[in-house]
């Protein structure tokens, strides 16, 4: 069970026996766990040689640098619109912007959004912002978040980080399973804890790490689920749907939000990282009303609002339809990346029994299961095997799931073909399959 006040990330020593005096750190500065993300960015810098498959960097290749040159020109052509720029924005974002993502939003819907509120976007530095601004304000120590399993690591980091209980929910090829979400809330209603529940956490499309998608049947259960067991509080659902715009076959799928008809629980969280750039940091957040002032007072409190700078850069490139143009040349570029690494794992596993992989219509990553025996943790004999004696670098998928999760499994692997060549991306497969073979030997 987790204790609020020690949780179970606490990792600096903060008594030494000496007698200096020593910084006394707040209880959210001992609840920052250790950032996985540092040491495996460590590792690469470190093992130059290293074939890294774990990476979360997009595609260099295809970063868009003519269309950001022409809307800097041009944002600058004008002493006007490069003062504006260069100014104080507010703390919610530029109107311009705003309207613009509403425009964006209900393309991508495919659905007209006039009646949407423009005071219900809010622009954030990254969609990061927006989930760590969401965790403060409804965490307070041992509340509780609900949770696909395996889920996005760096949220799950946050949720540690505001001291919240982290529950997974029984999650298939489909998703969150609906059936097991009411479950576990009845179950918690049972144990007179659904007070405590904040918040249903959902990497909606091609989910980070596993490459899944929500089935498409699911969104109105979740949104349905949330109101159910929302009895003396509200209970949340942020879907966080940061791929969504990588999708390169497979069925075009429905928001969860766009089954919240009063716009009353669904906090929807997107991104430019992926299908722009992830240097300029914008994402957006659609924010039921009851959220709106707190999360917009808390990021006041931070920055007074992301760079306008940026979000002019933005908004330029969505009006003048660069934008569009430069996803749809993305998703070429990543299909088929996707597709060599699908081939190399054909060609390279295929033969070993027990392993098995996800085949993901979107995104950057693909999901792999390996036999129960090899344990993938950074101290485990395979990790050692694959970055130190064959040379390839993965994400363990054990850092997936929730620190307290007994379904934590171990035998799994997060595989990136966002950043690689064709060509390295083989050559990363085929070494960790001969990592496989050995440990398996
Ligand atoms: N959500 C998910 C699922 C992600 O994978 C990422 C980036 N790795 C983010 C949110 C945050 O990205 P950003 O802050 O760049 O928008």
């Amino acid at each position: 069970s987790a204790m609020p006040d020690e949780p179970h990330s606490t990792t600096r020593v903060l008594s030494p026996e000496s007698q200096m005096p020593v910084t006394h750190f707040s209880r959210r500065a001992r609840w920052v766990g250790d950032q996985a993300i540092g040491f495996l960015m460590q590792q690469a810098v470190e093992n130059r040689d290293c074939v890294s498959l774990a990476a979360g960097l997009v595609d260099e290749d295809t970063l868009p640098v003519e269309a950001t040159r022409a809307a800097l020109d041009s944002m600058f052509a004008d002493t006007y619109t490069g003062r504006a720029a260069l100014q104080y924005g507010t703390t919610a974002g530029t109107e311009p912007l705003k309207r613009a993502l509403r425009d964006h939003l209900a393309h991508l819907e495919g659905r007209d959004l006039g009646d949407l509120d423009l005071d219900s976007i809010i622009i954030t530095t990254g969609s990061q912002q927006l989930l760590a601004l969401l965790a403060d304000a409804l965490f307070d120590p041992g509340d509780i978040c609900l949770v696909a399993a395996p889920t996005y690591f760096v949220f799950l980091g946050v949720l540690d980080g505001v001291g919240a209980r982290t529950i997974p929910v029984q999650t298939d090829t489909g998703g969150m399973c609906p059936q097991a979400l009411d479950a576990e809330l009845g179950r918690l209603d049972a144990a007179g804890e659904l007070d405590r529940v904040r918040l249903i956490y959902v990497v909606s499309y091609y989910e980070n790490p596993s490459g899944i998608s929500l089935a498409a049947d699911r969104g109105a259960k979740v949104v349905e689920l949330a109101a159910k067991w929302s009895k003396r509080q509200r209970i949340h659902v942020l879907e966080d749907a940061a791929y969504r715009e990588l999708r390169y076959d497979g069925p075009e799928l429905p928001s969860i939000w766009s089954f919240d008809t009063t716009r009353e629980s669904v906090v929807l969280a997107q991104t430019f990282s992926k299908s722009y750039s992830p240097g300029i940091r914008v994402g957006f957040g659609v924010l039921p009303p009851e959220l709106r002032k707190v999360i917009s007072e808390l990021k006041g409190n931070r920055d007074f609002g992301s760079a306008s700078f940026n979000q002019h850069l933005i908004t330029h490139v969505l009006r003048t339809g660069r934008y569009h143009v430069h996803v749809e040349r993305l998703r070429d570029s990543y299909r088929a990346k996707r597709d060599s690494m699908l081939m190399s794992a054909d060609r390279y596993f295929s033969g070993i029994p027990g392993v098995s992989w996800t085949r993901p219509h979107g995104g950057l990553y693909m999901w792999m299961n390996l036999p129960e025996a090899v344990d993938t943790g950074f101290h485990s004999d395979f990790f050692r095997l694959a970055t130190r004696t064959e040379q390839v670098m993965y994400v363990p998928g054990e850092l997936c799931y929730p620190t307290l999760c007994e379904q934590r499994l171990r035998n799994q692997m997060r595989l990136s073909f966002g950043v690689q060549s064709a060509d390295s991306i083989d050559e990363g497969m085929r070494r960790l399959a001969n990592a496989v073979r050995k440990a398996l030997q």
